[in-house]
C-alpha cells in the first residue's frame, strides 16, 4: 500500500481503525514477517494522530523496522537467540528521525541472524515466507521488511544492506529497495555485522514513498564517524541517461528472459551499451573475507556478561563464554566468526584479508572508470527468482546468490532494486547503480520506469 492510499483510508476510517485492521492482518498472516509487533504503542500513536497531535512528513504512517536497528525499550533481537531478551536503552538515529516525523513504528521485522544470509532461513525465529508463494523464501537478510510491504502489513519499511540485504528481498518480493551511498544514513544504533559495508536503507511500494523515507533517515549525525553529514532531498529531473549494462553480472535463464525484455524496452528511451568490469570476478570472494573478518570482531562483544543471552556462572571465564557463545549463536554465525578469525590471524592476514582489501580497491577503480562514461550501471539484482524454502543446501551456494549485489557494498555506491515484473508468477528485480551520492539520479530513473510502466509492483 502506498502512502497516498493509506492517507485516503485514514481519512475514511481514522488512523486508529486503520492501524487496528493492519494489526489484525499481521496477527493472521502466514508470512512470519515480524519478530515483535508494537501493538499498544502503535495504537497509542494512532490515537494521537486522530487527535491531531502527531505531526511531520510521515505523520500516521506505519513503518516496519528491521530487528537489527535499535528501538528504545522495544525488543531488538537481530533474529538471534543471543539477543532474544535485549531491549536497547536508546533509539537508533533513523528511529529518532522516524519519531520526529510522526511515523508509527508498527513492529520489528524478521531477518537472517545478525544479517548473515540471503533467505532469512538463518533466523532464530523461523523463515519469512514469500507473499507470492508460501513455499518460497522472501529473500534476505531483510526478508520481513520486504514481505510485510507486499501483504499490507506496513506502508514503509527499513532494511539494512551489507551485501544485498535490502535489494535481495526487494527483488524476491517485487518492491523497491535502496541501499544508499556509504555515509548518507547514520549507522548509529544499527547493531553491526560488517560496518565498512553496511547501510540502513528504505523499502517501499512506489518511488515517491521510497524517496520520502530516504529524505527522513538521511542527514548529519555526529555519533557515526563515517556519516557524511549530507541530507538527501528528492528533486524531479527528466533526463536521458547513458546506461551501461554490466557484462559480468548475470542470471539464470528464467530471469534472463525478463531482463532482456526489459533491456529492449529501455533501449527505446535510453542510450544503452554493454560495459565490462573485469574486477567483478573478485567481488564475491573479497566480500566474504571482509564481511566475515569484520563480523568476527564485531560479534566478540557477545560474551554473556554485557548483553543478551547468559547462563549460570561456570568455574572458568573461558568455559563460561564458550558455552554462552556456543548456545547463543546459530550455525551460520558461528561459521562466519570462525572463518573471519582465521582470515585475520597472524599467519593468514596477508593471504586473505589484505588480498581482499586489494581486490576491493580494484573494484572501486573499475566503477570509477565506468562512471566516467555512464550515468548509471544496470544488472539483474539477483541471479534467480525466490528460492524454495530449504532449496539451498550448503552455505557456498547461498553465498553465490549475492554475486550481483556485493560489488556496490565493496565500493560504497548507491544501488537499488526496481521491480520489473514476474516470471512464473514470481517477482524479478532490476538493479541500478549510480555514482556516489547520486541517489537522486537513481530515484529519477526508477520514477521514469514507473511512469513508463516498465517498473511494476503488483
Ligand atoms: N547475503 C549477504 C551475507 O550473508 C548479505 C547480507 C546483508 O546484506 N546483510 O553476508
Amino acid at each position: 500500500m502506498k502512502i497516498a492510499e493509506w492517507r485516503e483510508k485514514v481519512l475514511e476510517v481514522g488512523c486508529y481503525e486503520a492501524i487496528s485492521e493492519m494489526l489484525k492482518r499481521i496477527e493472521k498472516s502466514k508470512l512470519n514477517a515480524y519478530i515483535t509487533v508494537c501493538k499498544e504503542e502503535a495504537l497509542k500513536k494512532a490515537e494521537e494522530f486522530d487527535k491531531g497531535k502527531l505531526k511531520g512528513k510521515l505523520a500516521g504512517i506505519p513503518v516496519a523496522v528491521k530487528d537489527n536497528i535499535s528501538t528504545k525499550g522495544i525488543l531488538t533481537t537481530c533474529a538471534s537467540k543471543m539477543l532474544s531478551n535485549y531491549k536497547p536503552v536508546f533509539d537508533a538515529h533513523v528511529v529518532e528521525r522516524l519519531k520526529e516525523e510522526g511515523a508509527i513504528i508498527i513492529g520489528k521485522t524478521n531477518m537472517d541472524e545478525f544479517g548473515m544470509g540471503t533467505t532469512t532461513e538463518t533466523s532464530y525465529y523461523g523463515v519469512v515466507r514469500n507473499p507470492y508463494d508460501l513455499n518460497r523464501v522472501a529473500g534476505g537478510s531483510s526478508g520481513g521488511s520486504g514481505a510485510a510491504l507486499v501483504n499490507d502489513e506496513c506502508v514503509l519499511s527499513l532494511g539494512t544492506d551489507t551485501g544485498g540485504s535490502i535489494r535481495c528481498p526487494a527483488s524476491f518480493c517485487g518492491v523497491y529497495g535502496l541501499k544508499p551511498t556509504y555515509g548518507l544514513v547514520s549507522r548509529y544504533g544499527l547493531i553491526p555485522y560488517a560496518n565498512s559495508l553496511e547501510q540502513i536503507g528504505p523499502m517501499a511500494t512506489c518511488v515517491e514513498d521510497l524517496a520520502l523515507l530516504l529524505e527522513v533517515i538521511s542527514g548529519k549525525d555526529e555519533r557515526d564517524s563515517t556519516n557524511a553529514g549530507r541530507c538527501f532531498s528528492f528533486s524531479r529531473v527528466e533526463n536521458k541517461y547513458k546506461i551501461g549494462v554490466i557484462k559480468e553480472m548475470s542470471c539464470n535463464e528464467d530471469v534472463m528472459e525478463k531482463y532482456e525484455e526489459t533491456l529492449s524496452e529501455l533501449r527505446k528511451f535510453y542510450d544503452i551499451e554493454y560495459v565490462s568490469l573485469q574486477s567483478m570476478k573478485f567481488a564475491l570472494a573479497a566480500y566474504y573475507v571482509i564481511a566475515m573478518s569484520e563480523a568476527s570482531s564485531n560479534l566478540a562483544r557477545y560474551d554473556g556478561v554485557r548483553y543478551g543471552y547468559t547462563i549460570e556462572k561456570l568455574e572458568s571465564w573461558r568455559k563460561f563464554s564458550s558455552k554462552v557463545r556456543a548456545e547463543g549463536f546459530g550455525e551460520e554465525v558461528k561459521r562466519r566468526i570462525m572463518l573471519g578469525s582465521y582470515a585475520l590471524s597472524a599467519g593468514y592476514y596477508g593471504k586473505y584479508y589484505l588480498k581482499a582489501l586489494k581486490a576491493r580497491t580494484l573494484i572501486i577503480e573499475d566503477f570509477k572508470r565506468a562512471f566516467e562514461k555512464f550515468d548509471l550501471l544496470i544488472a539483474p539484482t539477483m541471479p534467480t527468482v525466490a528460492f524454495k524454502i530449504g532449496e539451498l543446501k550448503d552455505p557456498l551456494t547461498m553465498y553465490l546468490a549475492d554475486v550481483n549485489t556485493v560489488p556496490a557494498n565493496l565500493a560504497g555506491l548507491p544501488a537499488m532494486s526496481i521491480p520489473i515484473g514476474f516470471v512464473n508468477k514470481l517477482p524479478v528485480g532490476l538493479q541500478a547503480i549510480a555514482n556516489y551520492f547520486n541517489e537522486n539520479m537513481l530515484l529519477n530513473f526508477a520514477y521514469d520506469l514507473e511512469r513508463l510502466n516498465i517498473a511494476k509492483v503488483c
